[in-house]
């Protein structure tokens, strides 16, 4: 909930708040009304304590009338306050997984998925973008919309691979991921410019079992110009959209955009946002001009880098295990357990995705 105008009216029943150093700072029991006060955080108005705060109630908390689970950290900053939900790490691995993959995956490719999740959510803590948020809830990380209701099959495939990370050359890797290659995933470098000696484009048919193998999707003519309009092209009914640039792989890496006397090049990749991640599914496609509009035909959904969600089920179901399946996909990698044991953190509380 970053940037919550205060005051805020938080709720529970014996709610108790206290510092980071564990001292008990205030109780309340029913509703309190929170706003900051620069920096300070005024509870109910009669106290003012430094930030950040924990807030724990035994029955549950409910913030501006939204169900928080667990134990919340509460910042203010420049007269704003800030919620973070802080859950215990395998409830957090549990609940990305439930949103980014099918209940109906093969366990072993929900615990390859698992480890990347967990990996990738331990790398952004300790590389936060804000310190008061250690993972950003929406599509930019990954999705993350609380932890009620997460099937058993996600809370299994968390506790099958608690506390395992992937390492590379001793330091955690970033293991990104998507839904289907669609025959050959794509190098970190083609994706983020960057290139990552574990994430190299590796070749996978075992995603064809995904809807997304194949997809097409038509594209109207004043949908076309929308998005060239997007893309800095005001275009007439003369626009014309063809891929001007691949990358080794065969996905597209620039799109040039026709009108008139206008041609402008553009990255694929402010393309297929223009258009829509769920309509123009991967860069891995064609586009031709039919019936004033546009045919596009693809391979795969997503960026392409580093593990096939899809690839890993299909390997899983011909009998691969999770450490198969994730060696395939990030090269050089090694299983390794977090110093410590998993302990809980801030993640991002419902936020807009
Ligand atoms: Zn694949």
């Amino acid at each position: 909930m970053e940037g919550t105008p205060s005051p805020l009216l938080l709720a529970g029943d014996s709610m108790r708040a206290w510092n980071p150093a564990g001292s008990l700072l205030a109780e309340e029991n029913g509703s309190v009304r929170l706003s900051a006060a620069g920096d300070r955080i005024a509870w109910g108005g009669m106290k003012m304590l430094d930030s950040p705060i924990d807030v724990w109630s035994p029955g549950g908390l409910s913030l501006a009338g939204k169900r928080l689970p667990g134990r919340i950290r509460i910042s203010a900053r420049n007269g704003g306050i800030r919620v973070v939900a802080v859950v215990p790490l395998e409830v957090y691995v549990s609940a990305v997984l439930s949103r980014e993959a099918p209940p109906t995956f093969h366990p072993e490719a929900l615990s390859a998925l698992a480890v990347a999740v967990r990996t990738y959510t331990v790398l952004a803590i300790a590389t936060p973008r804000d310190p008061d948020y250690d993972v950003v809830a929406g599509v930019e990380d990954q999705v993350f919309e609380g932890v009620e209701n997460v099937g058993a099959g996600f809370r299994a495939a968390a506790e099958a691979t608690r506390g395992e990370v992937l390492h590379y050359q001793g330091g955690l890797a970033r293991t990104v991921y998507h839904s289907t290659c669609g025959g050959r995933t794509e190098s970190a470098g083609a994706v983020w410019g960057n290139d990552v000696a574990y994430l190299r484009s590796v070749p996978c048919d075992d995603c064809r079992d995904s809807p997304a193998w194949r997809w097409e999707y038509r594209m109207g003519r004043a949908e076309g110009v929308r998005v060239a309009l997007a893309l800095g092209v005001r275009a007439g009914d003369d626009l014309g959209i063809e891929i001007a640039g691949r990358t080794p792989t065969g996905r597209a890496s620039q799109v040039r955009l026709l009108s008139g006397s206008v041609a402008r090049e553009a990255k694929a990749a402010m393309f297929r946002r223009a258009a829509g991640y769920a309509a123009v599914k991967s860069l891995w496609m064609e586009i031709v001009p039919v019936g004033g509009g546009w045919r596009l035909t693809g391979n795969g959904y997503g960026h392409g880098a580093g593990m096939c969600q899809w690839g890993g089920n299909g390997m899983a179901k011909k009998g691969s295990g999770y450490k198969e399946i994730l060696a395939r996909y990030y090269l050089r990698t090694r299983l390794a357990f977090l110093p410590g044991g998993p302990g809980p953190f801030a993640g991002g509380a419902g936020g807009t995705p």
